[in-house]
């Protein structure tokens, strides 16, 4: 549900939400699934450093029995996205991909670019997933890195370009949605993002970039 800054009404906010989620019976209308609990970085708006763990595959028989519960009731979106984890670190995230969009599932998958190579954006591309979700703030080397911590500026910025033009080549329609928050909440950072994203071939609307806010963006 949108809301906009200026007409916001929280009472009657949560009055839509709350109608929204007993007319679906408090399911969820896209789960997200942890497919992996381990992350290769240590981003300034990630809480990564009270993690208690840095780890964790989910099984493919775990797998299996989501999608069977998800199937059963009747939910036929879900998404490869956590708060703690980057999908592309489990060994067999093709298959699981591959397996949820056999079933007939609109698959999003999240990622935060850095292990994704030539080769496993071709498969990217070439798979049916609804979107991606490519996590990126920053508009040079310095506002990247301090915010993806751990991550390199040029090889993530190279993968992105390659995800764009690969997608853009296939006629697979998938989405591509590069979001991300500015860890200083200052509005020149965004715009700043919004015109290095642009320059690289993204538009406007493939790109998310908010100031800090809560869970949801509102
Ligand atoms: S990529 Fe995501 S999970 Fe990993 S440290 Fe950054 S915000 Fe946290």
């Amino acid at each position: 549900m949108e809301a906009t800054t200026s007409s916001f009404d929280p009472v009657k906010y949560n009055a839509a939400v709350m109608e929204q989620l007993q007319a679906r019976d408090f399911l969820p209308s896209v789960p997200f699934i942890q497919l992996c609990g381990k992350c290769n970085l240590k981003c300034a708006m990630c809480p990564a450093d009270f993690w208690e763990t840095n780890s964790g595959l989910m099984p493919f028989d775990l797998f299996q029995h989501v999608l069977n519960e998800l199937s059963r009731a009747g939910i036929g979106t879900l998404g490869f996205a956590s708060a703690q984890g980057e999908p592309f670190l489990h060994p067999d995230v093709f298959p699981f991909l591959e397996e949820a969009i056999g079933r007939g599932f609109k698959v999003i998958v999240s990622t935060n670019g850095t292990v994704l190579n030539e080769s496993r954006i071709q498969q990217l591309a070439c798979l049916r997933l609804l979107q991606i979700q490519f996590s990126f703030f920053g508009y040079d080397k310095e506002s990247y890195e301090t915010t993806y911590r751990g991550a390199r500026f040029e090889h993530v910025v190279k993968n992105l370009v390659l995800l764009k033009e690969s997608l853009a080549k296939s006629d697979n329609k998938t989405e591509l949605l590069v979001n991300g928050v500015s860890p200083t909440g200052d509005a020149a950072s965004v715009r700043r993002t919004y015109e290095f994203l642009n320059k690289l071939g993204i538009s406007e609307n493939e790109i998310l970039a908010v100031l800090p806010c809560n869970f949801g963006g509102r």
